[in-house]
């Protein structure tokens, strides 16, 4: 969500007519000085480590994504990363037992449609523009 999209009730729907969901009815709110990639990352680092192991898209899926999006914060990123990410991630959670993995995805798909100029930027110049001072949309 974006900041346009801040001044909504708190209510389902609301929050639904933004494709948006309650989920654990947490919100994590960030300033312009935090970088999207590494948020990105460190959320799917959290899903792979709770993931159950039952389903193979959750267990083995999340942690490839958070491999993907960790190389693309530490300046490895290539060119076609974050369309493969995209391509991958929604085949991780329809067919699995729980919503946990398709909740992993939803944050994820969420902040590339609304950051991807950030995760393009950390490919084109290999690396976190956030890190050394240079914060893009100041
Ligand atoms: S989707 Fe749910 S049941 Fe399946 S592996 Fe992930 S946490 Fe476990």
């Amino acid at each position: 969500m974006g900041e346009s999209e801040l001044d909504i009730p708190l209510e389902f729907d609301s929050m639904k007519s933004l494709d948006l969901y309650f989920g654990t009815g947490t919100a994590i709110v960030m300033d312009d000085k935090t970088c999207p990639v590494a948020m990105s990352r460190n959320l799917q680092m959290f899903y792979s480590r709770e993931s159950c192991g039952w389903c193979t898209p959750c267990r083995e899926g999340i942690p490839w994504i958070y491999e993907l999006l960790n190389s693309i914060e530490t300046g490895e990123g290539r060119p076609g990363d974050i369309d493969l990410i995209i391509d991958q991630a929604k085949y991780i959670g329809p067919g699995t037992y729980c919503a946990f993995a398709m909740g992993a995805v939803q944050p994820l798909e969420s902040a590339i449609d609304k950051f991807r100029e950030d995760f393009e930027e950390h490919i084109r110049l290999r690396r976190c523009p956030y890190t050394r001072g240079n914060i893009l949309k100041s």
